[in-house]
C-alpha cells in the first residue's frame, strides 16, 4: 500500500508518519531525513544540497526524483512505501506517478494534514529549541513557509483533481491525529 503524506512543514507528517510505517510494516522514505543524513555524511548530494536547505529553499525537482526512483527500485518498497513530505511541487507529482506507473503501482492513499498558521510556527519554535534544525530558525521558516504556499500548496488540488484525498485535523494529542488518521487509511 502506497501512502502519500502532505501538509505544511510541523504539520505532523513525520511523526505520523512513523506511526503509520509501524502499524503496517511499511518502511517510511522522507526526503528532509535522506537529505539530513546525505549532509551530515558530506555525500555529493549533501554537499549540494546542504546550503540551499539550511536557507529553507526546495532541493531540485531532478534531484528529489532521482532519489524517489532510487529508492522505489529497492525490494522493501515492493509492497508499499509512506511517503512523507517527498512532493512539494508539481513536477514532483507527475514524476513520482510515472515512476510508480511504470512499475504498475500507483498511490493508494493521499492524506492532508490539517493544521492553522499560528499552530505551526509555535511547533516549529519548539522544535527548534529541542531539536536545532538550521532550518527552524526564524529567517529559513519564513522563506519555507513561503515557498510551501507558493509551490507545495497546489499539489493538494493537483491530486484532488485526480483522486480521493483524506483531510485529517492535525491538531490535538499525537494519539488522537493517529487515531484519525488509521480510520482514513484503514489500518
Ligand atoms: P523536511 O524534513 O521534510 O521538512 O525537509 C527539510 C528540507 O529538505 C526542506 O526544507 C527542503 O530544503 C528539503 N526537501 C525535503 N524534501 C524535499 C522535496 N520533496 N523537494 C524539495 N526539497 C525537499
Amino acid at each position: 500500500m502506497n501512502i502519500l503524506l502532505l501538509g505544511p512543514p510541523g504539520a505532523g507528517k513525520g511523526t505520523q508518519g512513523v506511526m503509520l510505517a509501524e502499524r503496517l510494516g511499511l518502511p517510511k522514505f522522507a526526503t528532509g531525513d535522506l537529505l539530513r543524513d546525505a549532509v551530515k555524511r558530506q555525500t555529493p548530494l549533501g554537499l549540494e544540497a546542504k546550503a540551499v536547505m539550511e536557507a529553507g529553499h526546495l532541493v531540485s525537482d531532478d534531484i528529489i526524483l532521482g532519489v524517489v526512483g532510487d529508492e522505489l527500485a529497492k525490494p522493501e518498497a515492493e509492497g508499499g512505501v509512506i511517503f512523507d513530505g517527498v512532493v512539494r511541487t508539481i513536477p514532483q507529482a507527475e514524476g513520482l506517478a510515472s515512476i510508480l506507473a511504470a512499475s504498475g503501482r500507483t498511490l493508494d492513499h493521499v492524506v492532508f494534514f490539517d493544521v492553522p498558521d499560528e499552530e505551526i510556527l509555535d511547533r516549529l519554535e519548539k522544535r527548534r529549541s529541542s531539536e536545532g534544525r538550521a532550518d527552524d530558525d526564524p529567517a529559513a521558516v519564513k522563506i519555507r513557509l513561503e515557498t510551501y504556499r507558493r509551490q507545495t500548496a497546489p499539489v493538494l488540488a493537483w491530486y484532488q483533481d485526480r483522486q480521493t484525498v483524506h483531510h485529517v485535523d492535525g491538531i490535538g494529542a499525537v494519539d488522537q491525529i493517529f487515531e484519525r488518521l488509521c480510520q482514513a487509511v484503514g489500518c
